[in-house]
C-alpha cells in the first residue's frame, strides 16, 4: 500500500524496534511508496510511520528490501550533501564508498541472516536508511 511521507522529526528521530517476520506487510507497503516516487532512492519504515527497523532500496538488480540492517564494515570515507525525501533541506555527511552490511531476509516466512557487500551510490542509500533507522536525520 502506498503511504504518505512522514515528514515530522519528532518521529523521525525515535530509534527503530527490531523488525520480525511478522512484518513483511510493512516492506511491502515500503516497496510500494518507493515506486510511487519517482526521487525515491530508498527509504525506512518510520518514513511510511512504522516503527520497524527495515529500509527498502534500489539495489543493483532492482527494489531489495533489508530487516534489521546493520553495518559492520566501513572503508574509504567521503563526504557529501544528502537529500531526503523527509526534509526540505539538503545536509554535508560523512560516508563510505564501500560497506559491508548484515541484515535479516524473510525467506518461507522465516529470517536468514545475511552479508553484503555494497559500493557507491548503492552503499550510500543504505547508510542513509540505516541512519533512519537509528532516528537520525540528515
Ligand atoms: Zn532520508
Amino acid at each position: 500500500m502506498i503511504k504518505d511521507i512522514v515528514k515530522d522529526e519528532e518521529l523521525l528521530s525515535k530509534p527503530a524496534e527490531p523488525a520480525t517476520p511478522e512484518d513483511a506487510n510493512v516492506a511491502q507497503d515500503l516497496l510500494d511508496t518507493m515506486a510511487a516516487n519517482e526521487d525515491c532512492a530508498g527509504l525506512a519504515a518510520n518514513q511510511i510511520g512504522s516503527t520497524k527497523a527495515i529500509i527498502a532500496f534500489l539495489g543493483a538488480h532492482g527494489p531489495q528490501v533489508m530487516y534489521n540492517p546493520k553495518i559492520v564494515a566501513t572503508m574509504v570515507p567521503y563526504k557529501v550533501s544528502e537529500g531526503c525525501l523527509s526534509l526540505d533541506r539538503e545536509t554535508v555527511v560523512q560516508r563510505f564508498q564501500l560497506i559491508r552490511v548484515q541484515f535479516d531476509a524473510l525467506v518461507d516466512g522465516k529470517f536468514e541472516s545475511r552479508t553484503r557487500k555494497l559500493t557507491g551510490w548503492v552503499a550510500e542509500v543504505v547508510q542513509h536508511g540505516v541512519d533512519h533507522c537509528a532516528g537520525k536525520l540528515v
